[in-house]
């Protein structure tokens, strides 16, 4: 599993945005779809209006072309019928035309077969001289209006006539020819197919009343208002020039279907209904989101003021070991905001930097599952500095189809715990210390005072013995100076015991600033003889630069001496290289360490407690008070007092005794102890 899934399962505690904010984003979103799409569609029907308003333009402008094309045709063509109509009136007033000449006249039976519906040859007193064809009717004329060119006078069945008048001349003592015509007739044989099928045309007189009409004479009829909004658009234009008070009319026989009408609308309206339902369903989706979010968002405050409320440090790590949660314990136990933490792999900054390698080691077996199910212990260190002890809980992290996607660890600080563990194991120690003093002292105050007195008879009767000589003249140099030297050791063996007494009653050294090269060396002025008589070598390595030390130097001395003895007689007789090793090294700046190695038996697997045991000696002759009173000597300098078998680079067998002493300002707390 990936960073970033495991991200989303623990997700950080402020990443959330605020619930106002985001209620209002989900508010305003639900709304914009059905926004976005009423735009889209008020677009559309502006541009939709736009060309149909286009389209009326055209079709206007187109129709006004027809109807003065048409206008011209009518015209033209009804002038060309006056014109032949004069033509026959001059050859009628020729004076040779008779009544039955003019029925078989070519120009007649021509007329006849136009577009005439009847001819009329009238005398000047307006009496029929012929009529043709012979079954028409006799007109009813008014010759001053038929002067005036065209009288509509009857009704037919197929509108109204209209007549053609030419004057015959004076030849004939007046008279006229009138020629009865059908405009509807006339409009049909005109009119090219392609407009009467585009148009409905009609003449119409000055009062609206129809004069002539191809309304039913084509197919495909649109009867006017038979369609509820649709528009059918016409012009009317004067016809004047060619039928006094007369108009021709053309009307679009197909309606052309209005924008509103056409299938976008269809679809859009089918597109906006999509929409609103669409967007009610996102409104209710979002919704469901909006309170499965604020229910999450309840659980996990409840979780993250759980979460920082405990006492455990909580950690969410993946399998590659990479940290993806901690809780707020667990910040402030190591130092570390979350913001740092999160996302960084091992080494982790508050691993100690002196124990790398192996939390480096245990972070691997952890990851490999290996952490102890009861928990283990590691040392921390805490962003100031500070060292911490913790207890470490590691379990598996699954997600909801149970497959492992990290570890969550619960971390313990036992820091405080261990601090009083170790306050408690010290005031033990004090305690056995103290005890194993008090025995102490009560053994060798009673051994010293005994002591005391041997040497103070020894004293007395060399002072004796020296006195009597010398009244008694005896004046040998040597002798006298050996008896000195007598009475000077036992003086200073009377001061040993005195002090060493003095120590074990009172239980504080006698400490001064003392350079402690100095002690090491009068040691081993008063042992060089005892070593080289036992062809022992002894080396001593002093540092450069050594701190005077604030201490007891008679006791120190003794302690010395009596390692260096011990060391001395750990070596077999017969052993042909016996070597001792005093080294002092200061192991921090506050204390100096001491070692008296030797390349003897070895301690054989003894422990300090068994070998500093008051009266415990493996000498015939030994009292076995010795490391007792050393290892006293040094705790009540505040220093540690240590026994090992020797390592490998100085020897193969051999023991190491060694002891701590703390330098001048570390003494007054070790006194406290
Ligand atoms: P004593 O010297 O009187 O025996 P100590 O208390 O000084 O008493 O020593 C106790 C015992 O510790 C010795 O008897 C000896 O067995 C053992 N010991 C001390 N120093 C050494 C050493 N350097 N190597 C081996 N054993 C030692």
């Amino acid at each position: 599993m990936s960073k970033s899934a495991l991200s989303t399962y623990t997700p950080a505690r402020n990443q959330l945005p605020q619930p106002s904010q985001r209620a209002a984003l989900l508010r305003a979103l639900w709304v914009l779809p059905l926004l976005l799409s009423l735009g889209f569609v008020g677009v559309v029907m502006v541009l939709l209006e736009r060309s149909d308003a286009t389209d009326r333009d055209i079709l206007q402008q187109t129709m006004i072309a027809d109807a003065l094309s048409l206008e011209v045709q009518l015209r033209t063509r009804l002038e060309s019928e006056n014109e032949q109509l004069q033509l026959l009136a001059s050859s009628v007033a020729a004076a040779t035309m008779t009544p039955d000449s003019f029925a078989v006249n070519k120009d007649v039976t021509a007329g006849l077969q136009r577009f005439w519906q009847s001819i009329s040859w009238l005398d000047a007193q307006n009496r029929v001289v012929a009529h043709l064809p012979p079954q028409a009717e006799k007109p009813m004329l008014n010759p001053k209006g038929l002067a005036k060119g065209l009288q509509p006078n009857n009704l037919e069945s197929r509108g109204l006539s209209s007549h053609l008048l030419a004057p015959l001349n004076a030849t004939r003592a007046g008279g006229n020819l009138i020629v009865r015509y059908s405009p509807a007739a006339l409009l049909q044989q005109q009119t090219p197919w392609w407009l009467a099928r585009k148009y409905e045309l009609r003449l119409l007189d000055s009062s609206d009343q129809e004069i002539a009409s191809t309304r039913d004479t084509v197919g495909g009829t649109f009867p006017v208002g038979t369609l509820t909004n649709t528009v059918r658009p016409r012009y009317r234009l004067s016809f004047e020039t060619a039928i006094p008070d007369a108009f021709l009319e053309l009307t679009v026989r197909q309606p052309l279907p209005p924008w509103y009408q056409a299938l976008p609308l269809l679809l859009m309206a089918g597109f906006l209904l999509l929409i609103v339902i669409a967007t009610w369903m996102l409104r209710r989706q979002m919704r469901e989101v909006a309170h499965a979010e604020s229910a999450w968002r309840t659980e996990a405050a409840w979780r993250s003021a759980m979460e920082d409320s405990v006492v455990v440090g909580l950690r969410a790590r993946d399998l590659e070991g990479r940290m993806v949660y901690v809780n707020r314990t667990l910040e402030e136990m190591v130092g570390w905001s979350s913001s740092e933490l999160v996302g960084s792999l091992p080494p982790m900054p508050y691993w100690p930097p002196n124990e790398m390698e192996e939390t480096m080691q245990r972070h691997l077996r952890n990851m490999a599952g290996g952490a102890p199910r009861e928990g283990y212990q590691a040392n921390w260190r805490h962003r100031d500095g500070r060292n911490l002890v913790v207890m470490i809980f590691e379990t598996p992290l699954v997600d909801a189809s149970g497959k492992q996607i990290g570890w969550m660890g619960s971390i313990l600080d036992i820091t405080e715990r261990r601090q009083l563990e170790e306050r408690e194991q010290q005031r033990i120690q004090t305690m056995q210390y103290h005890a194993r003093l008090t025995m102490l002292g009560e053994v060798a105050s009673t051994l010293a005072h005994e002591l005391n007195q041997p040497l103070m008879a020894i004293s007395s009767y060399n002072a004796g013995v020296i006195n009597t000589l010398k009244r008694n003249g005896f004046d040998d140099a040597v002798v006298l100076a050996a008896l000195e030297r007598l009475g000077q050791q036992s003086a200073n063996a009377g001061r040993i015991v005195q002090r060493i007494r003095a120590f074990l009653t009172r239980r504080t050294p006698q400490r001064e600033s003392v350079n402690l090269a100095e002690v090491i060396s009068a040691a081993e002025v008063l042992l060089k003889r005892e070593m080289q008589d036992k062809k022992i070598s002894l080396q001593i390595a002093l540092p450069a630069a050594l701190p005077p030390l604030n201490i007891d130097a008679v006791l120190i001395e003794q302690v010395i001496i009596n390692l260096l003895r011990n060391a001395a007689d750990a070596f077999m007789a017969e052993s042909l290289d016996k070597r001792i090793a005093l080294e002092v090294s200061v192991v921090a700046p506050q204390w100096v360490r001491i070692a008296v190695s030797d390349n003897g038996p070895g301690l054989d697997g003894r422990t300090l407690e068994q070998l500093a045991a008051p009266f415990y000696s493996t000498k015939a002759e030994g009292m076995g008070m010795g490391l007792a009173i050393c290892r006293s000597i040094i705790e009540a300098h505040g220093g540690a007092f240590e026994a090992a078998d020797v390592l490998k680079s100085f020897a193969n067998t051999g023991a190491k005794f060694s002891f701590s002493l703390p330098v001048a300002s570390d003494i007054e707390a070790a006194e406290e102890i």
